[in-house]
């Protein structure tokens, strides 16, 4: 029997991690396994982001900044807002422990109980989980099998209780990017309702074929979060901002300052340098991955080929990816099945964020057994 004093809130009833534990135990037992599963870029920190950080540690940037984040970073911010959109007016920002951060915030600042939240599924994990935690319904909305976003799908699944759409391009776990007609499409829908859209743009920089474009550029009620964990490979420095309504960013802030209080200070003083960096190559080199992962699994996995992010969505042989990820484990390579990020189980995230030799180890691996 449980302590009393143990008793979880009934909150954490509705988050559930059980799809991704198998994975990991049955990883588990892996010696030194092929690993396509990782979230993260396999490239580390640019040099001259780390030592601005070391030098702002040594500089004495190691107490609070102000809550909505240190001047200089929220300087450097506006004025790539101001380069990439035009914007010239102040407009509302806040720095954030990564997008997660302010995921968390804009969904406890804004759902109520019983506000439902529509995504596109599949979708990123965080997002049902987040929904749940707030009280709210998450409302998935199918775009299997080629994952392009359908406005109309979308108007269907918006009732008198929707809250705000998210919107996640480039995609994880499809790769899927949204094309400026598609955006333009579901921003109609939106304001149609004069509904906010959550813009998760953390892939931004990952965009292989098309320029990338913004939500925010195309639908003024949107709340737009980037971040430099992906970008950087500043996984684990947790950073990141929101631009959006006044009104929703102040409250952000509130809850901000009762919580996380700030993010962390050297990251923020890095977080300057990171926005000078060019990360070019390393884009190249992940454009040169999922072609790869195209040209290996497009055929006999029927892949359409994704445009970016660092993940491909792979229709497992006959439906069954709970079968097939386990297949794949036997043989040392780790995937994840689609259940994790999706009503269905019919497909696998493979991400290629990882040497072009493991990764065409992993590949010739999956073909191999789907024959
Ligand atoms: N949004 C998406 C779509 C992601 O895939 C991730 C990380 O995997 C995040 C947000 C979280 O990013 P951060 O490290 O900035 O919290």
């Amino acid at each position: 029997m449980p302590r009393k004093s143990h008793t979880i809130a009934d909150r954490m009833r509705l988050l559930d991690a059980s799809g991704i534990r198998k994975v990991f135990d049955l990883a588990a037992k892996l010696k030194d396994p092929i690993n396509l599963s990782i979230g993260q870029p396999d490239f580390d920190v640019p040099e001259k982001i780390k030592d601005e950080a070391i030098d702002a540690i040594r500089r004495g940037k190691n107490k609070y900044t102000q809550t909505q984040g240190s001047a200089d970073l929220l300087e450097a911010v506006r004025q790539m807002c101001t380069k990439q959109f035009g914007w010239t007016d102040q407009r509302a920002l806040l720095i954030s422990s990564g997008v997660s951060g302010a995921l968390l915030l804009a969904m406890l600042v804004l759902v109520n109980d019983g506000d439902e939240v529509v995504f596109t599924d599949p979708y990123f994990v965080m997002y049902s989980h987040l929904v749940n935690l707030a009280g709210g319904v998450p409302v998935p909305v199918d775009t299997y099998p080629n994952f392009r976003p359908d406005a109309n799908k979308i108007a269907d699944a918006i009732t008198d209780k929707t809250r705000m759409l998210i919107v996640n391009s480039p995609g994880n776990p499809t790769g899927c990017v949204y094309s400026e007609q598609e955006l333009r499409d579901i921003a109609e829908v939106a304001a149609r309702r004069d509904l906010l859209v959550v813009s998760d743009e953390i892939y931004e920089q990952f965009c292989y074929d098309e320029p990338f474009v913004s939500m925010a550029s195309v639908y003024d009620n949107t709340l737009l979060m980037r971040g430099f964990s992906k970008s950087y490979g500043m996984t684990g420095w947790r950073l990141g901002w929101c631009t959006g309504p006044e009104a929703i960013i102040e409250k952000m802030t509130m809850l901000q300052q009762y919580s996380f209080v700030c993010a962390a200070s050297m990251a923020q003083a890095a977080g300057v340098v990171a926005l000078e960096t060019d990360v070019s190559g390393h884009v190249a080199a992940y454009k040169k991955k999922r072609d790869m992962v195209y040209e290996a699994l497009g055929e006999p996995f029927g892949l359409i080929k994704p445009q970016g992010a660092f993940y491909a969505f792979v229709s497992a042989p006959g439906g069954d990816a709970g079968s097939f990820v386990t297949k794949a484990i036997d043989n040392n390579v780790l995937i994840i099945p689609g259940n994790v990020f999706s009503q269905k189980d019919t497909h696998f995230r493979v991400s290629y964020a990882t040497s072009d030799e493991k990764l065409q180890e992993g590949l010739e691996i999956l073909v191999k057994l789907a024959k």
